[in-house]
């Protein structure tokens, strides 16, 4: 049986994220190694924010990008996985998992960054913007076709670069635990 992981694109392209973010990239090539050598394979999903926004949006909250608008925008870059799912899993594949991105409005599985009050002129308070439990926008459309397709596969997300080593271990082990 072959497996494959569904990333986030930033978890391969750093450059995707808002600046002066970097995804975490010495973790992701890590995992990458490990999962290679078990015989895994990757596919890298399209970032939703950057093929909205582009690259000089700012950052924003979960209720930002809670719209229809940013919904059929993501169900939209999607459309194409629906059938490349479906024909892996004809073809003796399974969806061994997804790695989604810590914090993210759009592709946090666990712990999203919320601010239902951010609106208007852009002032950098940053630190306003809380985390909470949920999903990103764009984990919630996938998780929707993932449903549709009848795949039940762990979620995981990318921690942020500024974790300790003893948490960055533990991240590791449990990922390599519940993977399929
Ligand atoms: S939208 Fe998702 S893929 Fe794009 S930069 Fe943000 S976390 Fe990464």
């Amino acid at each position: 049986m072959d497996k494959i992981i569904l990333v986030s694109h930033c978890f391969f392209n750093p450059h995707s994220v808002i600046k002066p973010k970097k995804s975490n990239t010495n973790l992701s090539s890590d995992i990458c190694t490990h999962f290679l050598s078990q015989g895994y394979g990757f596919f890298q999903l399209p970032c939703p924010e950057l093929t909205c926004l582009g690259k000089k949006r700012w950052a924003m909250s979960l209720e930002q990008y809670d719209t229809p608008f940013f919904k059929s925008h993501s169900q939209k870059i999607l459309e194409p996985l629906i059938p490349q799912l479906q024909d892996y899993l004809n073809n003796d594949t399974i969806i061994a998992g997804v790695i989604g991105i810590k914090g993210s409005p759009s592709c946090a599985t666990h712990v999203v960054s919320s601010n239902p009050n951010w609106e208007g002129i852009f002032t950098n308070d940053i630190e306003s913007c809380q985390k909470i439990d949920g999903s990103g926008i764009f984990i919630q459309v996938l998780q929707t076709i993932l449903n549709n397709l009848n795949i039940d596969c762990p979620m995981f997300e990318l921690p942020s670069t500024n974790i300790s080593p003893k948490e960055k271990d533990t991240w590791t082990q449990s990922l390599k635990k519940h993977m399929k």
